[in-house]
């Protein structure tokens, strides 16, 4: 039985976003930080590689780094005005580019990089080398737009990642399922008119963007039905999330039958998260992971992708990575998560959680599952 694949490269941690408070440039009224300092920091990132390490994990992987993707690669999704800006000011020393995605000198080949990790990993699922992969991709991708950077995301790596699987490994149909706590609007946006790439976003109601991420965005033209958005309440928890992967992700995927699911995993809808006011956990991933290695063993040979996307708080996104990659591979580590009963001891009322199962049920009607 081949591993699970782990591709990580140490570069993508020396991605600089710049002096920051969380995610406000320094000046004005907003003093210099002492500390990371952006949000969007390497630090939650190499922790989840350094606990990986030392709980032995990576070294039951395949791990790997990757080529950077190509100009080519980069070209079948993004504007060339866009490209070429953007290695411009990243030559020049670094900028932003506009709307919350500030970079440093060299970003640019760094982003690329990032985004060839998802390449490979995809490639490496598709070709049988690997049972499946995650990607510890940075920056990550699912806000940017084909001409535009958005919300730290400089380049789109899993439609990069996609349009390269579908150029090198003939696949048909493609599923995103996105559970970073933000709309994967950037995603969402470049397959809007497609029906070979079906997007599925869990998210934090009108958190980012801000009005983003409606039940209404069905897609449109050929992708009209193939757009899948789950706007969940602040305040949702394990109960929510699992209900919603149940009631709705599940069945979307079932009927779609993708040949590739990947999953664009932000680990920021966790319950100390800094950027969104959700209560999931390390066993919520774990079980959120752990439904998705089902569907794609019935569906598509078993053939699932994670890329990381969002994730900041740095003391407790190790542990709910660790969770992910441990249930993705079938390793089972002896770490256990001094978070999961701080959290656990904070997940909404049953009231609430009834409640809000009823609007997911109305959702999935409207949706026809
Ligand atoms: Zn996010």
């Amino acid at each position: 039985m081949s591993k699970t694949a782990f591709f990580h490269d140490e570069l993508c941690f020396w991605h600089t976003t710049g002096e920051h408070a969380l995610v406000m440039p320094v000046g004005g009224w907003v003093q210099p930080p002492t500390g990371a300092g952006h949000a969007e920091s390497p630090e939650s990132k190499r922790r989840l590689k350094a606990l990986m390490d030392v709980a032995g994990l990576t070294a039951r992987l395949d791990h790997r780094s990757a080529p950077r993707a190509t100009e080519e690669d980069l070209l079948r999704v993004h504007d060339p005005a866009y490209i070429k800006k953007f290695k411009e000011v990243s030559d020049a020393g670094g900028g932003d580019l506009g709307l919350f995605a500030p970079f440093g000198r060299g970003s640019y080949e760094i982003a690329c990089l990032s985004a060839g990790l998802a390449k490979q990993a995809m490639a490496d699922v598709l070709s049988g080398h690997n049972k499946n992969a995650y990607a510890l991709s940075r920056p990550p991708g699912h806000h940017c737009l084909r001409d535009q950077s958005m919300g730290f995301c400089l380049l789109a790596n899993i439609p990069i990642g996609i349009e390269a699987a579908k150029a090198n490994h003939g696949i048909e149909k493609v599923a995103v399922v996105d559970w970073d706590v933000h709309h994967g609007n950037g995603t969402q946006a470049i397959f809007y008119s497609r029906a070979d790439v079906l997007t599925i976003s869990l998210h934090q109601e009108s958190c980012f963007p801000p009005g983003s991420g409606l039940v209404s965005e069905r897609g449109e033209g050929q992708g009209e039905g193939y757009n899948l958005n789950i706007p969940l309440l602040p305040g949702s928890g394990h109960e929510a999330y699992l209900y919603a992967m149940q009631r709705l992700v599940v069945p979307a995927l079932r009927n779609y039958k993708p040949d590739l699911i990947v999953i664009a995993s932000g680990l920021d809808a966790s319950g100390v998260g800094p950027l969104a006011r959700m209560l999931l956990h390390s066993d919520s991933y774990r079980e959120m992971t752990q439904l998705m290695l089902e569907v794609a063993a019935d569906v598509c040979g078993g053939r699932l992708v994670v890329i990381h996307e969002g994730g900041y708080a740095e003391a407790c996104v190790p542990f709910c990575g660790l969770a992910l990659i441990e249930t993705l591979s079938g390793e089972r580590t002896e770490v256990e998560d001094p978070f999961l009963g701080l959290i656990k001891a904070q997940q909404p009322n049953e009231r609430f959680d009834a409640f809000h199962k009823q609007l997911l049920d109305e959702m999935a009607q409207s949706y026809g599952l």
